[in-house]
């Protein structure tokens, strides 16, 4: 049996240019004439069917895998075009049966496949596309970048909305910047706990003064 190619899984946490470096990679693949395919999540629907990163001015088009597939316009799509490489941005906002189509993908067709995502969301649980894309082989890098707070890596996000802390809730929440109240945080894990501690002193606060 062949070796199936490279699955890797580029996880960072929120601004630290995941999207920027699907572009470069895209970008450099396509400069040594490599067929990509490129694919974003329906969810993820800011900049239609764009990979688009605040970081570059270049944008790249990538093909819409809709919410409720089972991702089978990646798998048709690789058969018709026979690419080298396929890009996929956003993979959190994946759903598993699609992840497994990918996994499947991998194992039929002689194609690498580099996907980039996030790994915690900001309940501090990780989304389970990933895990699930763990499961099926995919190897893990992580992409660097400071705490917005103190010098430690960023591994976990906080949501803010209207200054309140978000602890519970939806896991899936799509940036949405038009909503000026609504503040993301990449933190470390140190500074996520913080953040919890106040949150729940805060709360006994107002409880005892009631
Ligand atoms: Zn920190």
């Amino acid at each position: 049996m062949r070796d199936s190619g490279v699955k890797e899984l580029n996880l960072g946490t929120m601004r630290s240019a995941k999207s920027a470096q699907l572009i470069m990679k895209g970008y450099s693949l396509d400069e040594q004439g490599k067929k990509v395919l490129t694919f974003k999540p329906e969810m993820d629907t800011r900049d239609g069917a764009f990979v688009v990163s605040r970081a570059l001015p270049i944008e790249r088009r990538a093909t819409i895998v809709p919410q409720e597939s089972d991702g089978s316009i990646m798998s048709s799509m690789t058969w018709a075009e026979n690419p080298d490489v396929i890009l996929i941005d956003e993979l959190q906002f994946f759903t598993i049966p699609q992840i497994e189509k990918l996994a499947e993908i991998s194992l039929t067709y002689d194609v690498d496949i580099f996907t980039y995502g996030l790994m915690l969301s900001y309940n501090g649980k990780m989304f389970e596309p990933i895990k699930r894309a763990l499961e099926c082989g995919f190897k893990m890098k992580t992409i660097d970048m400071s705490c917005d707070h103190c010098n430690n890596d960023a591994t976990h996000h906080t949501l803010y909305i209207d200054g309140m802390l978000q602890i519970d809730g939806e896991a899936i929440n799509v940036e949405n910047t038009k909503d000026k109240t609504q503040v993301y945080e990449s933190v470390c894990y140190s500074c996520f706990q913080r953040a919890i501690d106040v949150y729940e002193m805060n709360k006994i606060d107002h409880t005892n003064k009631k």
